[in-house]
Formats: structure tokens, sequence, C-alpha cells
């Protein structure tokens, strides 16, 4: 466990369920401080309890990452309870499953706002604060479907994810200058509620396709990203942590029996 976090500012957004949480408990496990972030603030407020109730410094804040004055007032709250703001894990997204037949300009556009345009905001928000920071650091979670991987169904989303990639590397070159890294992790299939949700044999069948046999946990992804908000990840800036169990590696199915 790094001793680095203890006592930083982070952002989470998206953390009131699903890999944002994990992110949230693991940050907090380090002893930072935590402002978790969503729109729907029954689960938030849980979520952050959940937090303080084994320890952790937590507060929940609502907003909409897609609007640009909720995401500062966002930033401008971790400021206030925390003392300023050290890490923006960008997490909040959305994945709804639609045929390229189907896609209509709404839902394409639609999910380009909630899952880059967010991005986008939430780092130009974050910058003067972030500035402030010893340690500055912007962890992104991406995704490996559009980077490296497709899947029917989500070739909008695949494109939003590999989008993120794009603006990392160079908000990585314009951050630097002030010191900040971006990164971003790359998880495989974790298992959140919502996949819990689609049932053990889903399930079952997803984790026969990973080479490590198991589905990943929202913690794996969280330690992947207190990893890249680190001391030690100090000089990694502009790159991709792919977290899958391996699953992106088999030529063929094949290669899981051979
Ligand atoms: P999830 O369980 O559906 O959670 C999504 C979180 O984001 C919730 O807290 C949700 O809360 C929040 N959110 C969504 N839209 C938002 C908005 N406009 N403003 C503020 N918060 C918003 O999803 P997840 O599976 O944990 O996914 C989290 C991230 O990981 C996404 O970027 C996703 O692309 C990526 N990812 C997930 C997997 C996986 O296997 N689960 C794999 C690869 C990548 P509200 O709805 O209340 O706002």
């Amino acid at each position: 466990m790094s001793a680095s976090l203890k006592n930083k500012s982070i952002i989470v957004t998206g953390a009131s369920k699903g890999i944002g949480k994990g992110i949230a408990r693991v940050f907090a496990a380090h002893g930072a401080k935590v402002l978790l972030v969503a729109r729907t603030a029954a689960e938030g407020e849980a979520a952050a309890a959940e937090l303080r109730a084994n320890g952790g410094t937590a507060a929940f804040f609502q907003a909409d990452v897609t609007d640009r004055a909720q995401v500062s007032a966002m930033v401008a709250k971790a400021v206030e309870l925390h003392g300023g703001l050290d890490v923006l894990c960008a997490n909040a997204g959305a994945f709804p499953a639609c045929k390229i037949t189907d896609l209509t300009d709404e839902a394409w556009d639609g999910l380009f706002v909630t899952n880059v345009r967010s991005l986008m905001l939430c780092v130009q928000a974050a910058l003067p604060a972030l500035r402030q920071s010893p340690a500055p650091r912007v962890v992104v979670t991406s995704s490996i479907t559009g980077p490296i991987t497709g899947f029917p169904g989500w070739s909008h989303y695949g494109a939003t994810k590999a989008a993120q990639l794009g603006f990392i590397r160079t908000a990585a070159i314009e951050l630097a200058r002030d010191r900040i890294t971006i990164n971003a992790v790359l998880p495989g299939n974790i298992l959140t509620e919502a996949l819990v949700d689609l049932g053990p044999a889903y399930i079952e069948a997803t984790a026969a396709c990973v080479p490590l046999g198991k589905l990943g946990s929202v913690e794996d992804i969280g330690h992947a990203a207190a990893f890249l908000a680190s001391a030690e990840a100090g000089y990694i800036t502009g790159q991709t942590l792919v977290v899958d169990g391996g699953q992106i590696l088999p030529e063929s199915p094949a290669a899981l029996t051979a």
C-alpha cells in the first residue's frame, strides 16, 4: 500500500456504485479524503456513509458530469471540504447496448457527451485546483472495449472509450507543464452490481473467456487507479493500464484449452 495517498483529496466520479465505488473504497483505505460524485443522491450518500462507517474520510456530491456548472461546483466542493484537490478519477460512464443498424444521431451524440465531453469538462474544471497540488494526478476509467476489443452492440461505446485515450495522449503533454499526469485504466469484465444482475450463467460464461478464470473485482480497478495516483507512478503519463485477467490475450478460444 502506497503511503503517498494518505490525506490526499480525491474526486471519484460515478462513485455511487460499480467500479467508481470500488475506486473510492480503495482510496479511502489508503487514507485519502474522497469526494464521491454521481447523479442519484440516495445511492451516493449511502456509498459515502459506508466508507465513513469503515473509518474513511468521504463525502458525497450530487452532480451530472456532462454539465459544466455542476462539474465546477463539484471541484469547488472538494476544495472546500478537503482543502484542495490532488487526484481526479474520471470514472463516470454509461454503456447502453445498440446495434449499428439501430443507432440514432441522438444515441451516438448522447453517449459521446456522457463518456467523452464529461472527461474534458472534469479535467478543465479540475486544472486550477490540481495546479496547487504537489503531486497532481488524473486517472480515467476507459475500457478494453473500443481501444482493444469489440463486441456487437457497443460500437458507439467502444468509440467513446477509444476517444478518451485520444484525449489523454494530448492532455498528457499539455498538462505536463503543470506537473499533472493523466493515465487511463482499461478494465475488462468487472463484477459490478449491474453484472451480478445478469445472473450466474452469464458470469460463468464470461469468466470462461478469461485466462485467470474469473471476472475482475471493482477493487482490482481501484488498486490500478491508486497506483497511477501514487508517488511511485509520478513519471508515468499518457499511458494505459489493462486490468482484465488476460482477457485480451487469447488468439482464439482454443488458446484457453490447448
Ligand atoms: P455503473 O455500475 O453503471 O456505475 C456508473 C456510475 O456512474 C454510477 O455511479 C452512476 O451514477 C454514474 N454516472 C453515470 N452517468 C453519470 C453522469 N452523467 N454524471 C454523474 N455520474 C454519472 O458502471 P460501471 O460498470 O461501474 O462503469 C464505470 C466506468 O467503468 C464506466 O466509465 C465504464 O465505461 C467503465 N467500464 C466498466 C466495465 C465493467 O465491466 N463494468 C468494463 C470496462 C469499463 P448515477 O446514474 O446516479 O449518476
